[in-house]
């Protein structure tokens, strides 16, 4: 008779598991570069086509281009922000544990694969001195922590600019080499808004502190090539400006969503539907910048928001880093 397995394969935590929800707007304080495809020599970067859900006059759909920041970018911009980040012996994270793009190392023990997860397609043998060997064994390691969003709010169509990657010579006589190399490119206009979540499913405090990590560090560089990076946008939230940004840990999805809808073309729209949702959990509303539901001693449901969202990721962070950098 077959034996059947119907466990996850997933070894238990040292403590109780969460699920743990990010949700933000984030904002290109400059022009963006997110590559898709080359085109007879210019860099496009990567667009959506939304339906708006409204007519034109003669009745047909109006659907609108917007510039996308694919979640499938911001998780691989994440991933390398922990693969780089510095450990105390003056190595990078990723060669610490033997654990990079595209060898992942699949260990349960790994902080970066047991999030993100990783794949070894076939059994493999890894260099002299690298952790995790001689040998790897093919494994699947489905990761937990998963990203949505990236679809811009406003609907402006990229911008093609020239640009030239120039030789380091100072100074040279004509028609010596080498010579500048020009090129086109793709940008997304500064001050594009992107509401963006990214979801941890059943992972451990412990756990969660690198996908923090990894969510705060990757900010500052997101884009591919130069200029790079975003900030989470600002706007009135309870009484004063503070980051559009709400934080879940939950057993129970009690908070309504922060998301808001691709077909919405208007920043006003968009920034109040998110902050609506924010401030509504059980379905009341709260002025609460913390905001908890308890069964017993367990909070089954703790949202924090704004500049509280931002203070405890940094709080789940800083417990990362404590862990594997200090
Ligand atoms: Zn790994």
């Amino acid at each position: 008779m077959a034996v059947i397995q119907t466990s996850t394969g997933l070894q238990g935590a040292e403590s109780r598991r969460w699920h743990f929800d990010i949700y933000a707007i984030l904002e290109g304080p400059q022009e963006l570069y997110f590559g898709h495809e080359t085109q007879v020599n210019v860099n496009m970067v990567e667009t959506v086509r939304i339906d708006t859900g409204q007519l034109d006059e003669d009745g047909k759909p109006i659907v609108v281009e917007k510039c996308y920041l694919s979640p499938t970018k911001r998780r691989g911009v994440e991933r390398r922000a922990l693969i780089w980040a510095p450990v105390a012996d003056g190595r990078l994270l990723g060669d610490r544990l033997g654990c990079g793009i595209p060898h992942t190392c699949t260990q349960q023990t790994c902080p970066i694969c047991r999030v993100f997860g990783g794949l070894i397609t076939s059994d493999v043998e890894v260099g002299e001195g690298v952790p995790g060997g001689p040998k790897r064994k093919a494994m699947t390691f489905i990761g937990r922590l998963v990203h949505g969003g990236g679809v811009a709010v406003q609907a402006i169509e990229p911008s093609e600019k020239q640009r030239a990657m120039h030789p380091s010579v100072l100074h040279k006589e004509p028609g010596v080499d080498p010579t500048p190399t020009p090129f086109k490119r793709q940008y997304h206009e500064p001050a594009l808004l992107y509401p963006v979540s990214n979801h941890a499913m059943s992972v451990s405090e412990g756990e969660f502190g690198a996908a923090a990590y990894a969510f705060l560090e990757s900010l500052a560089r997101m884009g591919a090539g130069n200029p790079k990076g975003m900030r989470v946008y600002e706007a009135p939230l309870l009484g004063r400006a503070q980051p559009l940004l709400v934080f879940d840990r939950y057993l129970v999805p009690l908070g309504k969503r922060p998301i808001v809808s691709p077909a919405t073309v208007e920043t006003a729209v968009a920034v109040a539907g998110f902050i609506e949702a924010a401030v509504q959990v059980g379905g009341e509303v709260s002025e609460k910048p913390v905001v908890r539901r308890q069964e017993g001693d367990v909070p089954v449901f703790t949202r924090w928001i704004g500049d509280h969202a931002l203070a405890k990721l940094q709080e789940y962070a800083l417990e990362f880093a404590k862990v594997y950098l200090v």
